[in-house]
């Protein structure tokens, strides 16, 4: 049985502009893109009559943590819940991502490994959620950002031994800190010291390479941010202090920025705990003139949302999308950082309508290409060809 849209003003994920189309997905899969009007559906086909409607690629969220909520202090409601009812606030939270159309979130950081349960559950079919690359605990140094989910190692040998771990337990890339961060702890948590040494990042980089997964490294501080860059991590997450120069060597090698603006503005305007407001004001300062730097040097931009972290539902990408557009990207930009450009700078196949790839679709009305936060509210949503939303 085919699933099949007929004449949505379609965007592919990448293009610049819009075409009127048929898309005939099969086996979970797109199968072609036809000249609207033209396909003749069989009597068990599924048709959704889409004229007047955008039709996009399911969205990418290149930043969330399952785990948590997005209420003021997530990080204490998960140390009185517990490991088991937090996994079932996670499986709440993959759902409502998935029924907000966002069809792939990578999950940089759960306590107990909970997220690659999570994704591992959604595949075998037990709960409905997006597809989920999950890091599960974050391989960072002792003492250092977000002690609560880390899989604490220090020196190269522990270093490779936590990617190891990791990887054997199913994540599907390898979460890390190189510098300190914003919420997380009240004290002894600074923003600009580095954690992880160069030498340690750059043993987790090449064992997590050599092991067929990318990495991702929480960097807020110029120096945590350069010894990132320089160790060949695959994504900077957040990257507030980032200098031209370093910005320079990250659009040379290829390196990937998730910036996440939308949470520090939540946690400025005091959605967070009190400590965090007060960092996180420094942060908004720096951290649009680091995205319009990342941008103008070419570094590829992707949306994250840190959904669940204060102020940060699930799902929050309206936010993000809007802050990215702000920053000076083209609506069409904006669309690719959360479809086609997040998914390659994860190295899956998706965030596109095009023969072969996922049937992860969003249908909305409006026009995203002038307005991208419209895509945020899907009509319909499509996941493997399943519909999982339709207003
Ligand atoms: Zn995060």
């Amino acid at each position: 049985m085919a699933l099949i849209l007929r004449r949505a003003s379609t965007w592919d994920g990448e293009s610049p502009d819009l075409r009127t189309a048929d898309v005939v997905c099969a086996d979970g899969m797109v199968r072609s893109v036809e000249p609207a009007g033209s396909v003749r559906p069989m009597p068990d086909d599924q048709v959704i009559e889409a004229e007047g409607s955008t039709l996009l690629p399911g969205l990418i969220d290149g930043h969330v943590h399952l785990v948590w909520s997005g209420g003021s202090d997530p990080a204490d409601i998960v140390e009185r819940d517990g490991e088991q009812v937090t996994a079932i606030r996670a499986a709440a939270n993959a759902r409502a991502q998935l029924l907000g159309g966002v069809t792939t979130v990578a999950d940089l950081g759960s306590n107990w490994d909970i997220a690659i349960a999570v994704s591992r559950a959604v595949t075998q079919g037990h709960i409905e959620g997006p597809r989920i690359l999950a890091a599960g605990r974050t391989v960072a140094m002792t003492g250092g950002h977000d002690p609560f989910w880390v899989n604490a190692c220090d020196g190269v040998d522990a270093v490779i031994r936590g990617v190891r771990e990791q990887v054997f337990l199913g994540a599907a890339l390898v979460k890390t800190a190189a510098t300190g961060g914003v919420y997380g702890r009240a004290e002894g948590e600074v923003v600009g010291a580095s954690e992880l040494t160069p030498e340690e990042l750059t043993a987790m980089a090449s064992e997590a390479h050599r092991r067929g997964v990318r990495v991702a490294a929480h960097a807020l501080g110029a120096e945590g941010i350069s010894n990132a860059v320089g160790a060949g991590i695959d994504i900077i997450e957040h990257g507030v202090y980032l200098t031209e120069e370093t910005a320079a060597m990250m659009a040379a090698n290829g390196t990937v920025l998730c910036p996440t603006l939308a949470v520090y503005r939540s946690l400025a305007e005091g959605g967070g705990p009190a400590y965090a407001a007060a960092k996180a004001a420094d942060v908004v300062q720096a951290h649009g003139e680091a995205v319009r730097m990342a941008l103008e040097a070419g570094v590829p931009v992707i949306a994250g949302t840190d959904a669940g972290s204060p102020g940060m539902p699930h799902p929050s990408l309206g936010a993000e999308l809007a802050a990215l557009h702000a920053c000076g990207m083209s609506p069409v930009e904006v669309l690719r950082a959360a479809t086609s450009r997040a998914a390659d700078a994860f190295g899956i196949s998706g965030g596109r309508i095009s023969p072969g790839a996922p049937a992860d679709l969003i249908l909305v009305d409006g026009d995203p290409l002038s307005d991208p936060v419209a895509a945020t509210q899907p009509s319909v949503a499509v996941c493997g060809q399943r519909v999982v939303h339709r207003r």
